[in-house]
């Protein structure tokens, strides 16, 4: 058996919410020993950005492109650090072009949606730049311990402490723990991490802490939206009808629209190398399905440009797509949390010396950035005092 390494406090998950956690936290504590567990490649989770070993210069973000703030007027704490952000130029008011495409696919301004209501704000550098920048804030990144490529499968809590094993066999021992990811809390990890029991009521049976019980209780509830991202890496002569030279252009479809193209937004962003890359969202769950049974996967590809094209053919900004470009698919099994919001009350357990942030929990952000980053700055103000 691999021995243990020691933290005194280990986070699961490299998401915004555990990049904004860290960075607090880090910040009031700079002598604990801090390490950070994930199992992608770098920083951002679900809002991140594809940089393509193929396609040299492409920077696409795949998952979250921006992100709003609905209502910090009436939260500080968001406010406070929002401005924080701005100042540090991290992110910039995103005042690129939303439209909403309607049934002659012509434009309208876009109004009110999920995705754009309030403020919006664009990181300055990609956006998985913008979780590596909220931890390199203040010179905290060299305190922390990265362990990337590393998926928690087991955990354990005995005498006071966490034992974590990854599924390589890499066991982590930490005197308090945050999970900002909600996998090893909800039933989807018995297939995703082939175990016969939710991992975090293995470690903590049932009727010894109330919050645990309940905070399991909701999750058994909570459900998660699927989507499919289309990244299209145009060709080399592709661009605008018109002259528009923000960084990014969104375009939402009505309800009608988005049922007959099965697309749910397109968003436009422009590279470094003078490009224009295209990604777009669908979670209709037929695409889905015929993605999933699709037999030959360029002949799937294929009919998205076809629907690309007829819903842009009489577009007065869009160019049609020229069948040659190289598309890549992703497919999220879980892009967003929806139903059941989980109580911010249920955060912190100080019996088991256990916390929790991310995008599932509660009040006006809840499935987007803005819940992630409202929930860690929570979390961190409500357990400063507690871990000493
Ligand atoms: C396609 C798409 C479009 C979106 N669009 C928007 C948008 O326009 N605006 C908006 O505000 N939000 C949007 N969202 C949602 C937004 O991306 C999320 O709310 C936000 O990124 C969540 O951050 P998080 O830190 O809470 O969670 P995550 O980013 O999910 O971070 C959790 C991390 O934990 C890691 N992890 C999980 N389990 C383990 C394990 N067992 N071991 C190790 N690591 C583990 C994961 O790999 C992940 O990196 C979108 C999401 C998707 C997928």
């Amino acid at each position: 058996m691999k021995s243990a390494v020691t933290y005194d406090l280990l986070i699961i998950g490299g998401g915004i919410s555990a990049c904004v956690f860290a960075s607090k936290y880090l910040k009031n504590n700079i002598t604990k020993k801090v390490g950070l567990i994930e199992i992608g490649r770098g920083l951002g989770g679900r809002s991140s950005t594809r940089i393509s070993k193929k396609f040299e210069g492409w920077k696409l973000n795949h998952g979250s492109p921006n992100f709003n703030i609905s209502n910090s007027k009436n939260n500080l704490l968001l406010k406070r650090y929002i401005d924080e952000l701005l100042e540090n130029k991290y992110i910039k008011i995103d005042d690129s072009e939303i439209f909403l495409l309607n049934e002659d696919s012509n434009l309208e301004t876009k109004k009110k949606s999920e995705f754009s209501c309030g403020v919006n704000y664009l990181s300055l550098d990609s956006m998985s730049e913008l979780s590596k920048k909220i931890i390199e804030s203040n010179n905290l990144k060299e305190e922390i311990d990265f362990f990337f490529e590393t998926l928690i499968v087991d955990m354990k809590f005995n005498d006071k402490e966490w034992l974590l094993t990854s599924k390589n066999g890499k066991k982590f021992k930490s005197k308090y723990l945050i999970c900002s990811t909600n996998l090893l809390l909800h039933k989807r990890s018995l297939e995703l991490l082939n175990v016969n029991q939710i991992p975090l009521r293995k470690a903590i049976p049932i009727h010894n802490d109330k919050k645990i019980d309940l905070l399991l209780n909701f999750l058994e509830e909570q459900t998660f939206i699927p989507r499919l991202t289309f990244l299209i890496y145009t060709n080399e002569n592709y661009s605008y009808k018109d002259y528009y030279s923000k960084k990014q252009r969104y375009f939402y479809l009505k309800n009608n629209l988005e049922k007959k193209y099965r697309f749910e937004r397109i968003i436009f962003q422009s590279q470094d190398n003078n490009k224009l890359g295209i990604v777009v969202h669908s979670k209709n769950i037929e695409l889905i399905n015929s993605y999933i049974s699709a037999k030959d996967e360029e002949v799937f590809k294929q009919e998205i440009i076809t629907s690309f094209n007829k819903l842009f053919e009489e577009n007065s900004v869009i160019n049609k797509l020229n069948f040659d470009e190289e598309i890549s698919i992703m497919k999220w099994r879980a892009s967003q949390p929806s139903g059941i919001a989980i109580p911010l009350s249920l955060q912190f357990s100080r019996k088991y010396r256990i916390g929790f942030c991310g995008d599932w929990f509660e009040g006006d952000g809840f499935g987007r950035i803005e819940g992630s980053i409202l929930s860690a700055l929570i979390l961190e103000k409500k357990i400063k005092d507690l871990i000493k």
